[in-house]
């Protein structure tokens, strides 16, 4: 029978990893076209209904992927080596990146296949947060710290308030954005004559990068994906 298989349906509607589904498949929690089906791997077409312990799943019009990004890889289709490579088994074809990371730069990386969300997730009018961790050259001080709350002035443009936190070690800081600027967070330190070492995105809006390993990517839970939504 043609369509797609069950366990691979339901972890893309972000239910739990294919063996987790494949344990609710297993429990006689799924339905298919209104009856229990115990196999994971069956095929079903497009257009039926699955219902997860009496209740209809809704088949997902959008996907979204998380991508942990390791250094070295870079956000293109086109220059190699792309992080596409470290997104086999999604539908790549589909998934554009939220934003870009600089190839030395790991973290954070979304990929989404709803336009309308990237572009309100990108766009600086939505002042949607990120969040980095930076290590740098020189310890960061107060006066980086008013300086970046007041807006700094990069090129001639200022830039919208950004807040940096220094921790006990000033060399390593957390900085948060509310916007995407070409190596924003270099070109800031940089204004104030530092230079960053090492940068990694620890969050983006209410998606945190969490322990998802380097260079593993998912699929957002149902939960993040309603946060996100409303973000
Ligand atoms: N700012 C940078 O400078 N580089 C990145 O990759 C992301 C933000």
């Amino acid at each position: 029978m043609k369509g797609k298989r069950l366990d691979k349906l339901l972890a893309h509607l972000g239910l739990g990893s294919r063996k987790e589904v494949a344990g609710l498949v297993r429990a006689g929690q799924v339905s298919v076209a209104g009856k229990v089906v115990r196999d994971p791997g069956l095929r079903v077409p497009p257009g039926v209904e699955v219902a997860l312990d009496g209740k209809p799943l809704e088949v997902r019009r959008h996907h979204h992927v998380l991508l942990h990004k390791p250094a070295g890889y870079v956000t293109s289709r086109k220059e190699g080596p792309s992080v596409y490579a470290l997104l086999e088994g999604f539908p790549t074809r589909d998934l554009s990146p939220v934003g870009r990371l600089d190839k030395d730069t790991e973290g954070l990386l979304l990929f989404t296949t709803d336009g309308e969300l990237l572009h309100r997730l990108t766009h600086p009018r939505h002042k949607v947060e990120k969040r980095y961790l930076a290590h740098l050259l020189h310890p960061a001080t107060p006066e980086d710290q008013k300086a970046f709350a007041e807006g700094l002035v990069l090129d001639g443009e200022r830039l919208l308030p950004a807040e940096l936190r220094l921790g006990e070690d000033p060399r390593w800081v957390e900085l948060v954005l509310r916007e995407g600027r070409f190596h924003q967070v270099k070109r800031m330190f940089a204004a104030r004559g530092n230079r960053v070492l090492y940068l990694k995105r620890l969050s983006l809006g209410p998606l945190a990068l969490g322990d998802l390993p380097r260079g593993a990517a998912r699929y957002l839970t149902l939960a993040e994906e309603e946060a996100l939504y409303g973000a």
